[in-house]
């Protein structure tokens, strides 16, 4: 059974194609697994600290070669591979700075006995399951914490970036991590929650949609494991002041890296009516001169997306908002020829009768509300089931601010938008899913927060 495939979406061309696993090798897998754990739960912070900070070094080293795989895999233009690169390498650079403080017992007060104090302890097999949108940095989102507790991983990856998967578990071995402590697991999506299931497999990570969020949940809670759950979002970017023209094409930016495939990217901007013709029209100017093309080409602004299959999908939200009367205002159409390539576009009239009201449009397309003033704008934010993030623009920062805590999202930003870097927590509320990765937090949660208490 063929699951996994590069297939160039520049091109349409198959690289490279794996087979599946079978059962009987996700059952040797997951033995290894649990094998690799009873000594790798002994080894020292310190030990652990160091595979981390060598991978971070070879993260570094080697960007612009894992920024080619990415491209031909995914069609992620290398000089933002190149970026994924160097964030993978400081979060695994942060666990590794972090980990005396991040793993040291936590002393409680005494409360009656001669000592009370809270130790982690890792759980166990984790079963990680990735997208493809970021095909390092992802990965590295589960990995580097959970190396760090002392967990071993099995990993799988999308089935269409088998490739950038294989390269990170290189470079973890060159790192020197024990064998068996990380695998990739090259399964199909089918297998999974019999993988869930096995009493050795202690807890699950899912990054991707909502459907692949619930049916693992769901195979998670009938066998009482730990989950957490990255999912999509709709975030809103609201306009209420400051140099639109700067704001409009930092928005535009946002809107545009990764081809727009990005969970926390703003696909709802929200912009109080005075300001909301200017801003309409930078961005259309922004999108409109945004190079689509080669991602291997340096001056590349927008890949094509990650296959024809989500292109059209996409297309399919665009052309329903403008059959019920949504108005294209830039691009709207996929790009002639090979390739997975699509306009960049901005869509308005977006109304409540349109799918791209609710769903994600998880691609090149910037969606634009006006709002009456400010409490349209956040009530048009938090008309979304979604909650990952949202963001806030205006020179009066008291303003700002008020107006983002009052976002109901896992993360809120003024006058920047979907920032993630290693020592910040990541995550959403809703059905954007639960738990949170990176920074402090993300060793928070295959964790046993085992309290010891000695009278
Ligand atoms: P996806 O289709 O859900 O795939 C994600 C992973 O789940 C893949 O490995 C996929 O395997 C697997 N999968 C799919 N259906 C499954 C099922 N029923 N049971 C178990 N596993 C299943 O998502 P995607 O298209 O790769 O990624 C895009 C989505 O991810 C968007 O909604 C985006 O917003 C979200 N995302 C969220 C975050 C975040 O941090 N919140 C970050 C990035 C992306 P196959 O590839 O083999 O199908």
């Amino acid at each position: 059974m063929t699951t996994y495939r590069t297939q160039n979406p520049s091109t349409g061309k198959v690289v490279r194609s794996w087979d599946s696993l079978d059962p009987r090798e996700v059952g040797t897998a997951i033995d290894t697994a649990e094998e690799a754990f009873t000594s790798w739960r002994r080894t020292s912070v310190e030990e652990r600290a160091g595979v981390l900070a060598r991978t971070a070094h070879l993260f570094e080293q080697r960007a612009e070669e894992l920024a080619g795989i990415a491209a031909s895999e995914m069609g992620k233009p290398v000089s933002q591979g190149i970026a994924e690169a160097q964030l993978v390498a400081q979060i695994f650079d942060y666990y590794a700075q972090r980990a005396d403080e991040l793993m040291a017992d936590e002393v409680l007060p005494d409360q009656g006995a001669n000592s009370s104090r809270v130790e982690k302890q890792p759980l166990g097999v984790l079963l990680g399951v990735m997208p493809w949108n970021f095909p390092y940095y992802q990965l590295a989102r589960f990995i580097a914490p959970n190396l760090l507790l002392g967990n071993t991983l099995l990993l799988k990856p999308a089935s269409i970036c088998a490739a950038s998967a294989l390269e990170m578990e290189k470079l973890l071995d060159q790192a020197g991590l024990p064998k068996g402590v990380h695998q990739t697991l090259l399964v199909d999506s089918s297998q999974i929650a019999d993988i869930i299931a096995d009493p050795r497999v202690r807890g699950v990570s899912l990054t991707g949609s909502e459907g692949a969020g619930a049916s693992v949940a769901a195979a998670a809670g009938k066998h009482l494991k730990k989950v957490v759950l990255e999912l999509g979002g709709s975030d809103p970017l609201i306009v209420l002041g400051g140099d639109i023209d700067a704001v409009a094409s930092t928005a535009a930016r946002a809107r545009l890296s990764n081809a727009g495939q990005a969970c926390n990217s703003p696909k709802r901007m929200i912009v109080v009516d005075e300001f909301y013709d200017t801003f309409v029209d930078k961005l259309s100017a922004a999108l409109s001169a945004a190079v689509v093309g080669d991602p291997q080409d340096g001056a590349t602004d927008v890949g094509p997306m990650s296959s024809t299959d989500a292109r059209d999908e996409l297309m399919e939200l665009v052309d329903d908002a403008v059959g019920h009367g949504a108005h294209v205002l830039v691009g709207g159409h996929p790009r002639e020829g090979a390739g997975a390539f699509m306009e960049a576009t901005v869509l308005t009239d977006v109304t409540r009768d349109m799918r791209a009201w609710s769903e994600e449009l998880f691609g090149p397309v910037a969606v634009v509300f006006r709002a009456a003033d400010v409490d349209e704008a956040v009530a048009l934010a938090n008309e979304t089931d979604f909650g990952l993030s949202g963001s806030v623009w205006s020179d009066d920062l008291e303003l700002a601010e008020a107006t983002a805590r009052r976002l109901d999202v896992g993360m809120a930003y003024v006058n920047e938008h979907g920032t993630s870097l290693a020592g910040l927590p990541f995550g959403g509320v809703g059905r954007s899913g639960f738990g949170r990765e990176l920074g402090d937090y993300g060793v928070d949660e295959f964790v046993n927060k085992r309290l010891v208490r000695v009278s």
